[in-house]
């Protein structure tokens, strides 16, 4: 399956809300959804009252584009969270935060995951010194997520190096002058700052 390559606003205002998927745009008044907070579409405004099953589809489909993971991947993501001990849909959210592009943008390296994804792909990052090209990468306490020397004059970083960066989330530590990030702990349903019905994800599935 193809990933989308329509516009991103589009996809907030499909899912009702703000998904932050543009970096520093999302934060101003040039945001789309603040403009204009309706589904896209002639008569989307008139539309009946969604089923069960549409209101768990929308929960479903709206984290997956927040994570830009593809349908195929999610419900894996979801069949891994099924294997392990604990709460089902909490496990889910913490192997999608533990992607690679994402922790790279939760460290403030990058304004969006989908800039982080590209990153990556990019060959700007290592894990414990080693090449980490690949997004979808699990990361492991312990590990040190770091930009590639040869990256580090690349205008974005040198900024951050600067400036620094704001805060991030309890599980991971950044070291702002060596442009490093370590994760402390596997992220917690608590230290994910998302507004997710995940419970409604998991209905969707066992369906
Ligand atoms: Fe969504 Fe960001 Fe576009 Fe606003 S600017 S509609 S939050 S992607």
């Amino acid at each position: 399956m193809a990933r989308y390559t329509g516009s991103v606003c589009r996809l907030c205002r499909r899912e009702g809300a703000k998904l932050f998927l543009k970096g520093d745009r999302c934060y101003s008044q040039k945001c789309a959804f603040n403009k204009r907070p309706v589904p896209p579409g002639m008569h989307a405004q008139s539309r009946r009252k969604q089923s069960e099953y549409g209101i768990q589809l929308r929960e479903k489909q709206k984290t997956r584009r927040i994570y830009g993971v593809l349908e195929s991947q999610f419900r894996k993501y979801f069949e891994m969270a099924e294997r392990m001990k604990g709460v089902t849909g909490e496990n889910m959210l913490s192997l999608l935060e533990r992607r690679l592009d994402n922790v790279v943008y939760r460290l403030g390296f990058a304004d969006s995951r989908a800039q982080a994804r590209q990153w990556v792909m990019h060959g700007h990052f290592t894990i414990n010194g080693k090449k980490a090209d690949i997004p979808s990468q699990l990361v492991e306490v312990d590990d040190v997520i770091s930009i590639k020397d040869a990256s580090k004059d690349m205008e974005n970083f040198k900024a951050l190096r600067e400036n620094g960066s704001t805060s991030v989330p309890k599980w991971l530590d950044l070291d702002n002058a060596n442009l490093a990030g370590k994760v402390l702990s596997l992220p917690q349903r608590e230290d994910i700052d998302i507004t997710i019905a995940e419970h409604l994800i998991v209905e969707f599935y066992s369906r």
